[in-house]
């Protein structure tokens, strides 16, 4: 049997990134997987390469950040899958710029993604968890939520939210058998590095002991552990997967 057989995930900003590794990753082992994301795969674009997982996964346009949006597909989720263990709060952006020019909608939308959609969609989820006396929440952080990083002071608060947010209701859940943890990734090659000029990505790999960026199957690997059963007497932590860079 594999890991996460007859599990119902549910993961955000699934569709690209970190979040489509997280995505195949479960259906590799077993699950059932519904990749909520703002922008859908397009209609003649192969979202699952693998044919044999195609039949496990289903993609749902959400806004994280609207909870009508998030109620909606949290309905739908339920009224097909019948319930939901895993929930892996992963869909993030940036709009990086120094403070003196960071705009208010530049905070508005980094805080509303980032901090408020992971408090929506685990709300919207917890319910059927609580009832179920069994769930795996695992929020996707950043090690700039820890260290802090110029130009980032939007991103940076919304990460250091969302560890504050981990702990505090892994603290309220644990009770009922629902495990929240966060993952604090460091630097990962994905579309929202691929912004970094080439100066910024080579001062990132001089300070990383492992001296290489992390692919996204780096984070995912850490995800399905935290979901897993070998992780069933941990909870509130953050782990850090960031090749070294922060310790
Ligand atoms: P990507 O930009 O590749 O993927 C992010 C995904 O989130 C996209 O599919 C995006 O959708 C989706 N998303 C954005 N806004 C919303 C929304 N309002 N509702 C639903 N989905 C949304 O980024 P990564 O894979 O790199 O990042 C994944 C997570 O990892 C983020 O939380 C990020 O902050 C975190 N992280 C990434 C690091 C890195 O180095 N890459 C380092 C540390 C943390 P769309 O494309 O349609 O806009």
């Amino acid at each position: 049997m594999k890991r996460f057989e007859n599990k119902v995930v549910v993961v955000t900003g699934g569709c690209r990134g970190i979040g489509k590794a997280i995505v195949e990753s479960f259906l590799a082992e077993g699950a059932f997987v519904w990749a909520w994301d703002y922008k859908l795969p397009d209609e003649n674009e192969v979202f699952i390469e693998n044919e044999k997982y195609r039949s496990r996964v289903r993609t749902v346009q959400v806004d994280v950040s609207s909870s009508e949006s998030v109620n909606n597909a949290t309905q739908k989720v339920l009224d097909e899958s019948g319930r939901i263990d895993i929930l892996v709060n992963n869909a993030g952006i940036t709009r990086d710029n120094l403070l003196l020019r960071m705009t208010e909608s530049d905070w508005d939308a980094v805080i509303n993604t980032n901090l408020k959609g992971t408090f929506l969609c685990t709300k919207a989820i917890l319910h059927s968890m609580m009832n179920q006396r069994y769930g795996r929440i695992i929020n996707i952080s950043s090690i700039v939520g820890e260290i802090g990083n110029a130009g980032q002071a939007n991103y940076s608060a919304s990460k250091a939210g969302v560890i504050g947010f981990t702990k505090s209701l892994a603290k309220e859940v644990a009770s009922r058998n629902i495990l929240v943890n966060a993952i604090a990734p460091g630097y990962v090659r994905t579309s929202m590095t691929e912004k970094l000029s080439p100066e910024q990505k080579e001062t990132f790999l001089e300070n990383i002991p492992l001296r290489r960026e992390a692919e996204p199957e780096d984070i995912a690997r850490v995800a399905l552990f935290l979901a897993s059963d070998d992780a069933s007497y941990i909870t509130g932590q953050v782990i850090n997967v960031d090749g070294g860079l922060v310790m």
